[in-house]
């Protein structure tokens, strides 16, 4: 008989439910949470913020959620639908072993995936200094002066290169030269780039199309090195050549291989790129991996992407931050260069520490084990009567198979081997770190298609000239830096890892109340499956059945993210939110185009945009026009209005963020679509804001044509330091067919193409948002949203006595984030939005976003996962350093000389025998007493961000400096 008190089944089931891990409020937390924004229920909450005009007709039509284990196991279920081969195809994606060390210890580590883009530098000490062994080895590895922090794929990369180019050299021509055998997919990222900018793209596909080319005018060239089909090409006197004409030569190279080939610095060549992927980043069917570039010093200060560089503490020591200005240098609005913001630290930090760890002399035991193996392949084939296209490889053999060529794939298939099919008739092979003997042995006996004797490894055994021409072969030493001739052995490493990660603030220790960015949980199941190697190592350009695990992900993680978004289609292959924004323009130019609109091309942008939104607008050749904001922080329909009408004819888009950056659902949202639709332009909603809206209201309803989504804001992908992203693109009907395509993939596009490398972009990272969905289903992504909402107006409540809310709804609410204005304390105190950044550290948090959208303010963001009592300590701080803020005002503390003005404080500064503040050494360590138990110490007093400027010093440092 059941006890009266049983709970039913249901109860049981349910819970271990993912919901309540995932959002941090409980519902008693939730009750007193409500009390103090004065609300009765989140509902009326939710109701009085979220205008009734945009609400979502209905639910989402998403599966209802599974446990974290139920959610694993169909999701593995999905992985085994990959099919895991030995893939020998090359075209920029190499087998690689990640050391365990790295693999655990980074990759799968919150202290690395959990941190934020360093730009509070005290507290990224660890991290800059992984990003700047990064850039000084690609600096040594291609000989070139100063080289980039990362960039979103080799294809890419090439095309910021392109651009690079013709912003720097005096060349006035429009024709950019490509080599034919560059990897397929950089030609095609290549073409889409050139296309909206009136580049002329040449491609060069024999040697007498190349004389004939490079006899011509052209303002840049691009070279692969070695070409896609393995041939080392002598590029010495094509660069000067290209100098000749005042052009510049690119060229992308395999890190890899130039640990043995001459490097492109050594020749001049004037930028240089590629991918890092092979130094430890499995496959991953495409990404993430970081790539690299490297410019000739004339070039940098028009370098896109990120640069770490070095300056110097108060205290005169050494200390890394963001270089050229402390946001993204390059993004200048409509004079912006490059959209790159989000792009791929945490890849690029694994590819640096897998170079520490083998240093020089292990890297090319690596690369020469890889060419030893090539050529005992390549001398084997011979003896068994093949044709090779070229006697100077590094690691990838190609052979003129002729009519043999489809029964050579076919035979390999049936081995379990993806081999490298081109034009119909030419197989090529890639070595990488992972070849083995047998793998030599196994590939003699695919092509032993005419019962040919099998050649022997061990003839080999003495050794075998690697088949790189003599003239050019390495000479000068890399890597030469202690740091990566130090940690070798296992132990060292690990503590290398350690002491870095130990010197930065991440989620793992601290909430990162980031506006904008929705730093929230990212939960251990959702990453676990990241790693699987049925995800990790499958080769983008595998024949398409062996993707059918992706395949089937892609597709649903599509369906739900229409469901939450309200748009009919959706491309996964964008690599963060920037690309996504371009991809989406792309779309709208394209169809506008279709309809014989070819001369639209004005993009209304407010004046609160994100800078991205210019960026992308300016490289897809569209003008700006910038329209103003209200008193209350929204786009002013007026001035918006007028702007349509006056550039009515030519108008393509208005990009507006929903909610606003500032903070605040407005209320006209559906007038102003409908108004940009009157004057035939097209309505592109940045969804970088979407943690206020999944579930609530979808902005393909309320009037978007085009909407990028950031999966690693709102759906738990985390941020890795600055990266990896997705950013999907979102469409409505009518512009489905103008969605990215992909022919080296298999992708069709219609006249729009590829936007990325590989075809599903950081397929890698799908899982994580396929997870969050799953075990969150609808009513549990409704309610991350709700609460989100509510968390932030609770902060803006508690906090409205000490720092007012800059932007608020009619009703004083926010959206899911809040702007806190801290203009005023400057003329009361002398203290600025950057001093309180900076002593929240020593009170043990990460700042809020500074002075974004808005000079002078803190943009605060608390998201869903963090629990009532971290939010409290969040305010609790804020108003300790008020109370500060008010000894100043009041006098009790000189101006310039007090806690907020020298934070962050190192415990060596405290230490020191001489101690003259006028505070005590325990206010400034312990302003609150539950710093007691728990103190994050900063590694370095407050960075001078100008020295770094004036000095711009972009490598390792050397060890003398330290001392
Ligand atoms: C983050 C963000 C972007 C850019 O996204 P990335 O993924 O970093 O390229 C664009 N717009 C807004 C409003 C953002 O917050």
């Amino acid at each position: 008989m059941l006890m009266q008190s049983a709970p039913p089944l249901g109860d049981l089931e349910n819970a271990d439910e993912f919901i309540a891990r995932h959002i941090g409020i409980e519902p008693e937390d939730e009750k007193k949470m409500l009390g103090v924004i004065g609300s009765a229920s989140r509902r009326e909450l939710i109701e009085g913020i979220v205008p009734p005009s945009i609400r979502r007709a209905q639910a989402m039509d998403l599966p209802a959620p599974v446990t974290e284990s139920a959610a694993l196991a169909e999701l593995k279920a999905i992985a085994k639908k990959n099919q895991v081969l030995k893939s020998w195809i090359g075209q920029g994606y190499y087998g690689t072993h990640t050391p365990g060390v790295i693999l655990r210890n980074i990759l799968e580590n919150p202290a690395w995936y959990t941190a934020y883009t360093p730009y509070q530098a005290e507290i990224s000490q660890g991290r800059m200094e992984a990003l700047v062994n990064f850039q000084t080895m690609v600096c040594d590895l291609t000989g070139m002066p100063i080289a980039n922090a990362s960039m979103l794929d080799e294809a890419t990369s090439a095309a910021e290169a392109m651009t690079l180019a013709k912003r720097s050299v005096k060349s006035k021509s429009n024709v950019f030269i490509v080599a034919g055998d560059c990897h397929a997919q950089t030609i095609e990222v290549i073409q889409t780039r050139a296309k909206p900018l009136g580049i002329e793209v040449k491609l060069a596909n024999s040697a007498p199309e190349w004389e004939k080319l490079m006899n011509g005018d052209y303002f840049a060239v691009l070279a692969q090195y070695p070409t896609t089909s393995g041939r080392i090409d002598d590029l010495r006197e094509e660069v000067k050549r290209a100098h000749a004409k005042q052009a510049a030569f690119i060229v992308a190279a395999d890190l890899l291989a130039l640990t043995l080939l001459t490097p492109p610095g050594e020749f001049d060549a004037d930028i240089v790129l590629g991918t890092t992927q092979r130094f430890g980043m499995p496959l991953c069917n495409g990404g993430p991996h970081a790539a690299y570039l490297a410019c000739r010093d004339e070039f940098k200060r028009s370098l896109p992407g990120r640069l770490v560089g070095v300056s110097v503490d108060v205290h005169g020591k050494p200390a890394y931050r963001l270089a050229l200005q402390t946001r993204e240098q390059h993004i200048r609005r409509e004079k912006a260069t490059s959209n790159i913001c989000t792009a791929q630290v945490l890849p690029a930090v694994i590819a640096s520490m897998y170079a520490v760890y083998h240093g020089p002399a292990g890297l090319k035991r690596i690369a020469q084990r890889v060419a030893a193996y090539t050529a005992i392949l390549a001398t084997g084939l011979k003896r068994m009567g093949f044709t090779l296209t070229s006697e100077h490889v590094f690691d990838t053999v190609t052979v003129k198979a002729g009519d043999k060529a489809a029964s050579l794939m076919a035979r390999a298939l049936d081995a379990g081997v993806n081999l490298r099919l081109a034009w119909g008739e030419y197989v090529s092979m890639s070595f990488d770190e992972t070849t083995t003997r047998n793998d030599i042995e196994q590939l003699w006996s695919i092509f032993a298609i005419d019962g040919q004797a099998l050649p022997d490894v061990n003839d080999f055994a003495k050794g075998i000239e690697p088949m790189i021409p003599a003239e050019l072969r390495r000479t000068s030493a890399f890597l030469t830096h202690p740091v990566f001739n130090t940690h070798h052995s296992e132990t060292g490493m690990l503590r290398y890892i350690r002491s870095l990660s130990d010197k930065d603030l991440a989620l793992d220790r601290s909430m990162i109340p980031l506006g904008s960015c929705t730093m929230k949980l990212n939960a251990t199941s959702e990453m676990i499956p990241v790693t699987w190697p049925e995800f990790a190592n499958i080769h983008p350009f595998a024949p398409a059945d062996q993707r059918a695990g992706y395949a089937q992900l892609d597709e649903q993680l599509r369906a739900w993210l229409c469901q939450a978004t309200g748009y009919a289609g959706i491309s996964l292959q964008p690599n963060a939110g920037s690309q996504g924004e371009y991809a989406g323009l792309l779309a709208i130019k394209a169809w506008h185009e279709s309809r014989g609109d070819a001369h639209r091309n004005i993009c209304l942008i407010p004046s609160s945009a994100h800078g991205t939104n210019p960026a992308s607008a300016q490289m897809v050749g569209m003008q700006v026009v910038v329209t103003a904001c209200d008193a209350q922080g929204n786009v002013d329909l007026a001035d918006l209005q007028a702007k349509c009408e006056q550039h009515s004819a030519a108008l393509a888009a208005v990009m507006i963020t929903y909610p606003s950056t500032h903070g605040v659902f407005e209320t006209q949202v559906k007038e102003l679509c409908a108004l940009v639709h009157q004057h035939g332009g097209r309505v592109y909603v940045d969804g970088a804001n979407m943690n206020a809206l999944v579930g609530v209201a979808a902005p393909g309803e309320f009037g978007g044509d085009v909407s990028h989504l950031n999966l690693h804001k709102t759906f738990c992908i985390p941020h890795g330091g600055g990266g990896p992203g997705v950013g999907p693109v979102c469409v409505v009907e009518d512009l489905v067919p103008f969605l990215p395509g992909h022919e080296a993939g298999g992708v069709p596009s219609n006249g729009v193409g590829a936007v990325s490398a590989a075809p599903l972009g950081n397929a890698a990272v799908l899982p994580i948002s396929w997870m969050y969905c799953r075990m969150m289903g609808p009513e549990g992504l409704t309610q991350a949203t709700e609460t989100a909402i509510l968390s932030a107006n609770y902060i803006s409540a508690r906090l409205k006595d000490h720092y007012p809310t800059l932007y608020a709804s009619a009703n004083g609410h926010v959206a899911h984030e809040c702007i806190l204005d801290l203009r005023p304390l400057k003329d009361t105190s002398g203290v600025t939005a950057e001093d309180v950044a900076k002593r929240l550290i020593d009170y043990g948090f990460h700042a809020p976003t500074l002075s974004f959208p808005v000079a002078g303010t803190l943009m605060v963001e608390p998201t869903e996962s963090e629990t009532l009592f971290e939010l409290d300590r969040f305010i609790d701080a804020m108003i300790g350093i008020r109370e500060e803020i008010r000894k100043v005002e009041g006098g009790d503390w000189p101006r310039e000389d007090n806690p907020l003005k020298n934070a962050p404080h190192t415990a060596a500064s405290l230490m020191g025998d001489d101690w003259s503040k006028p505070y005590s050494r325990e206010a400034a360590a312990y302003p609150v007493a539950s710093l007691s138990g728990a103190k994050y110490w900063v590694p370095v007093g407050r960075v001078d961000n100008v020295y770094g400027d004036r000095n711009l010093f972009c490598s390792c440092v050397p060890v003398s400096d330290y001392a």
